[in-house]
């Protein structure tokens, strides 16, 4: 068989997408390799979120340019770059065979058809739209071995962030229908897969026949579904019955994302985030309220068009206010066709020094708040479903806790298995313990967040 190696860039969607390419191609004869070095298809899964991850394409595709000298790769390009580049890819990089927007994953085995039969080189970017755009469905034998699966809601993006790339690379929203997703989930479940995350770029304003609470809740209620996520959702679709559910339905895991972006209002009305920092912190206490022990995360950007040290200082702020479990912080980073760039001089382009400063402070903020929360775990026995061997030494496990932390131990669970894990060090961003149990504690013992206090700490 033939094989393909799919480097992915990029978010949760793509790393969906890129599962997707692997199944439909395997339709046709290709085998998945996880090495470019014996690959005969090399595919980039791109994202163009921020320059920086423009440049990451342009530099890997280089290291794949050597394939097709000496074993004539052919090499492809997906994802958001393709779809923001177009044949002007094709003419930037002239080894390249193909490039293919997101909406084209399905079309993939026809599109390298024809770049081999055909011998031409092709640029597929198309929209489709929700009348004709059918999302291509997870197969659950390529999920077999695995304890969690992304199970895609939505695509594409109607909001219009002034920062933003994604409504001009995947286009309008289209919401899967509900029966499909619960197909999928049902197929997912069927081979061992325990946890689903729901994902789309907007995921909470999904308008698929049901509303997003009754998604997951239905999603919850599958045979076999142990735990239930979703990413990402806007503050502004955080509707009263999501929140209710966090009080409802215990197999909905305590972890929000909720990026805020900014702790200024007046940043908040030129980034057009529609939600003021009042209403942001309404929301929270509300989900903080329906489930004690919720982690909440976020996404953070500095150096905004016109962002002075005052607007900063109001991030610094909330930032202190909410005490983040962990957050995602970048410096602004201008993208083409967005009104951000477009106004960039006339609000103010904040210089790159001062960007990286603000950058730091936050972010030795962000890691000691990480970190305070990571530390409070050492010491007690935290509930953890098993994902695979530990990244660092395959002898250990690797697992997540319902708040989403990741945690690395000694021990002999399987994957898919819940198991308890006695805490006995932490870092900003990780546990490190030793198992103590095979089954998760009564729920009686549990506290909110499914976490025992030990009385004894051997
Ligand atoms: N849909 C999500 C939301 O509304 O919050 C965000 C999805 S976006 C793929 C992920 C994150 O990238 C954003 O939350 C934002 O913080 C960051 N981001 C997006 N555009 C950016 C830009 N031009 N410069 C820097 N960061 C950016
Ligand atoms: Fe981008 Fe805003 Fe849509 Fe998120 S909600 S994907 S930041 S336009």
């Amino acid at each position: 068989m033939r094989k393909v190696f799919i480097h992915t860039f990029g978010c949760q969607m793509n790393e969906a997408d890129s599962a997707r390419m692997i199944e439909a191609l395997a339709k046709s004869g290709w085998a998945p390799t996880g090495s470019p070095d014996d690959a005969d298809l090399v595919i980039l899964n791109t994202c163009s979120i921020r320059e920086k991850s423009e440049q990451k394409l342009l530099s890997a595709l280089g290291r794949y340019r050597p394939l097709k000298a000496e074993r004539g790769a052919r090499i492809g390009v997906g994802g958001c770059v393709a779809q923001q580049e177009k044949t002007r890819l094709l003419k930037k990089v002239p080894y390249l065979d193909f490039v293919f927007g997101p909406d084209q994953v399905g079309k993939l085995p026809e599109i390298v058809r024809r770049v081999e039969e055909e011998n031409v080189r092709l640029a597929e970017t198309e929209w489709l739209d929700s009348s004709t755009y059918v999302f291509p469905q997870a197969d659950p034998d390529f999920a077999r071995g695995r304890a969690t699966a992304f199970v895609t809601a939505m695509k594409g993006c109607n909001n219009v962030c002034s920062f933003c790339i994604v409504p001009y690379t995947r286009g309008r929203e289209v919401s899967r229908p509900v029966d499909e997703i619960l197909e999928e989930v049902r197929g997912l479940t069927s081979v061992g897969v325990k946890e689903i995350t729901l994902i789309g770029q907007n995921v909470n304003s999904y308008a698929g026949g049901v509303s997003f609470a009754e998604l997951l809740r239905r999603t919850a209620a599958v045979d076999g579904v142990e735990r239930v996520r979703f990413t990402t959702s806007h503050p502004h679709d955080l509707s009263d019955e999501l929140i209710a559910l966090f009080a409802e339905e215990p197999k909905v895991m305590p972890h929000f994302h909720l990026p805020v972006q900014s702790g200024s209002d007046s940043v908040l009305v030129r980034m057009r985030r529609t939600y003021t920092v009042e209403w942001y912190l309404d929301r929270l206490e509300k989900l903080r309220a329906a489930r004690p022990g919720i982690a909440i995360t976020t996404d953070i950007i500095v150096g905004f068009p016109g962002e002075t040290d005052e607007d900063f200082q109001k991030t610094m702020d909330l930032v202190e206010r909410v005490r983040f479990e962990n957050a995602f912080s970048f410096i602004y980073s201008p993208r083409p066709r967005t009104a951000a760039a477009r106004h960039l001089h006339e609000w103010g382009e904040v210089p790159r020094e001062t960007a990286v400063a603000r950058l730091v402070r936050l972010q030795a903020v962000l890691r000691e708040h990480s970190f305070e929360y990571y530390a409070s775990c050492i010491g007690t026995q935290v509930e953890v479903l098993v994902e695979g061997p530990s990244r660092y030494d395959p002898e250990r496990r690797f697992g997540r806790t319902p708040e989403n932390r990741v945690v690395n131990f000694d021990g002999d669970a399987e994957v898919g298995q819940t198991v308890m894990v006695r805490v006995d060090e932490a870092t900003p961003n990780s546990l490190s313990g030793v198992q103590v149990g095979h089954s998760p504690a009564e729920p009686a013992q549990r506290g909110d967040s499914g976490r025992v206090r030990l009385s004894v700490v051997s």
